[in-house]
């Protein structure tokens, strides 16, 4: 079994925080193992505690129609949340339960190494961007030892209130410019020759 599966069998029976009494399944995350991109949201509503997936409900089936229209299936790219239980009521997390979330999306990151990681809302912002405004830094990428972060509003946020709605689909649609960055630099970086070419020479 991967490492990474085997981290999911390990949130799955997490004890390490008071979110593990409510829940009816913990949401560890979905996506390739290679993702490029890492989307990483809150928590889990009610349909993704109900379900065991991230972001099924509304938010989710607003977020597969902007990766559609980037050119991207969900089954894409990598999707996780901070915490892995919803909390009661769908409230805010708090940071001691965030704090007991946050070895295994650390993990989850170390296992996938994506290239691109964009948080959705201000949980996930605050672990790479600390102390920052949303309003004020969305939209706008910093690269860390090669990863490229990029902050967006939670696309709930778009769909509670309509004047967030133009600015997650513009900042959404600077992704493909990124990731098309990430490219040049990868074909830029010669290949290391294959054997059978060693063997020419
Ligand atoms: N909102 C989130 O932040 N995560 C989910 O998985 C669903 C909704």
């Amino acid at each position: 079994m991967s490492q990474l599966k085997l981290l999911y069998e390990e949130v799955q029976t997490c004890q390490r925080c008071i979110l593990a009494q409510g829940r009816t399944h913990a949401v560890p995350g979905e996506g390739p193992e290679n993702a490029g991109i890492m989307f990483i949201g809150e928590g889990p509503g009610f349909h993704e505690d109900r379900q065991g997936r991230p972001f099924v409900g509304a938010a989710g089936q607003y977020l597969e129609e902007l990766l559609g229209r980037i050119g991207l299936r969900r089954a894409d790219v990598y999707i996780a949340n901070v915490i892995k239980c919803r909390p009661p009521g769908n409230r805010d997390p708090e940071p001691e339960e965030v704090e007991a979330c946050r070895p295994y999306l650390d993990r989850q990151i170390e296992l996938i190494r994506p290239r691109v990681v964009v948080t959705l809302g201000r949980f996930s912002m605050a672990r790479y961007f600390p102390g920052a405004s949303i309003s004020r830094i969305h939209g706008q990428p910093k690269r860390v030892a090669g990863v490229i972060y990029f902050p967006m509003f939670h696309p709930a946020a778009a769909l509670h209130q309509p004047k967030w709605r133009s600015v997650v689909e513009e900042d959404f649609l600077k992704l493909p410019g990124l990731l098309a960055k990430l490219e040049e630099v990868r074909e830029e970086k010669p290949e290391p020759p294959q054997a059978e070419q060693l063997s020419l020479f």
